[in-house]
């Protein structure tokens, strides 16, 4: 099989098709409408004459990621539902957000949303819209609060079909995409070459343009990924999903990840810190009495001292689990001691609940579930 189109770079394809005996515009133009209109169909090529779509089509056929189905949530969030070219489904999010709030305000009486512990976009009068998308179809790490991981790994998305999630939503939208994360299906570091692939694309194609500081990765703790991720050249951020600085506790929210350490695990953040200076984000979802006691508290502490990191914490979203979520006046025990203690916590408001679109709740459903 031919290598992927989208994959050639512009000399590629020019003596691609002087190969073939056709006119080195034409590469420029198949170009121009693969990475700075993000076409998805050859038939969208209007300007390449059809006899040339027909024989790209055949010889090169374009991903045939599909929409399904969409939801809107009273907050705006958008669920997207998309069937890729084997049948298999895979859910993305495109939330909308208003201009960042007051930094001013202290932490510890503000909410924040997915994409709040990034940089602001460089005109804050714009609107941001953030993606969240799947780097997999389904997720083999079990983790026990986690929808997606209660269904098992089906396969890796390729490259282009991470890109096709954020050029629907794009689309969809008809605004710019401003911030990603890849926070939906699947462990983004256990496909880390199409991960990396779609974030070179995102940060650098003329149809997104994202800034890497913009664009955040969120881990279940996959020490080789991590350690990739330090020497990457481009500032994309880092999110390390934690829930829990007490191994026994780890090992039973997060069973997978019981041959990753935590001691490990904060070597590898550190020489990430030390050789990035970037400062990672721990997510802590609370679990009434699982993750949420004084125990549990003060392990976090002591973890995250002397480390340059931010934590998110987050509320349980319903997924049918036989797990609690810890209460509002826990949560709000949590983020002020925390805080007291100097580390630098926000609370994550989830958006898109009302339609299954929050945190952990993704799944690949069928028609008759979404
Ligand atoms: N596999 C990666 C990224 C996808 S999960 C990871 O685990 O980090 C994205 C985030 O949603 C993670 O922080 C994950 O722990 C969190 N999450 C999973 N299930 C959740 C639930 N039921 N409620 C709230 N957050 C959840
Ligand atoms: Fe996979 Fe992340 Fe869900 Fe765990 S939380 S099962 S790693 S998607």
């Amino acid at each position: 099989m031919n290598k992927d189109i989208y994959s050639y770079s512009i000399d590629e394809l020019q003596s691609l098709f002087g190969e073939l005996g056709l006119p080195r515009f034409r590469a420029q133009q198949l170009f121009e409408w693969l990475h700075t209109h993000n076409a998805i169909s050859y038939d969208q090529m209007t300007n390449l004459p059809k006899a040339l779509r027909q024989q790209l089509s055949i010889a090169f056929p374009l991903s045939r990621t599909t929409l399904k189905e969409k939801q809107t949530s009273s907050d705006g969030t958008r669920k997207y539902l998309l069937e890729l070219s084997d049948n298999e489904l895979v859910e993305s999010v495109g939330i909308p957000s208003p201009p960042p709030a007051d930094k001013s305000v202290p932490n510890v009486s503000r909410e924040t949303f997915l994409d709040d512990f990034m940089p602001s976009t460089p005109s804050n009068d714009m609107q941001r819209l953030t993606v969240c998308f799947s780097t997999q179809v389904g997720c083999g790490m079990g983790c026990v609060f986690c929808a997606t991981g209660q269904e098992g790994l089906s396969r890796n998305l390729s490259a282009q079909e991470i890109v096709d999630q954020v050029v629907t939503v794009q689309q969809d939208f008809g605004q710019r995409v401003s911030n990603l994360v890849a926070m939906g299906q699947g462990e983004p570091f256990l496909n880390y070459e199409n991960l990396m692939m779609a974030l070179r694309r995102f940060n650098t194609d003329k149809g997104f343009q994202i800034g890497a500081r913009h664009i955040t990765v969120s881990t279940c703790g996959i020490l080789q990924g991590i350690q990739q991720f330090t020497q990457e050249p481009e500032q994309f951020t880092l999110a390390v999903s934690l829930h829990s600085a007490v191994q026994v506790k780890r090992n039973y929210i997060m069973p997978a990840l019981a041959s990753q350490p935590l001691d490990q695990l904060r070597s590898v953040i550190e020489e990430y810190i030390s050789k990035t200076r970037r400062r990672i984000t721990f997510e802590y979802l609370l679990l009434q009495d699982i993750n949420d006691t004084e125990e549990d508290l003060l392990a976090l502490i002591e973890y995250c001292k002397g480390l340059l990191c931010h934590i998110n914490l987050i509320p349980f979203n319903e997924t049918g689990a036989a797990l609690q979520g810890s209460s509002m006046d826990r949560i709000k025990v949590w983020l002020q001691r925390l805080n007291a203690n100097n580390i630098s916590t926000t609370l994550r408001h989830s958006k898109g609940a009302d339609i299954a679109g929050a945190c952990g709740q993704l799944k690949n459903v069928s028609r008759e579930t979404f």
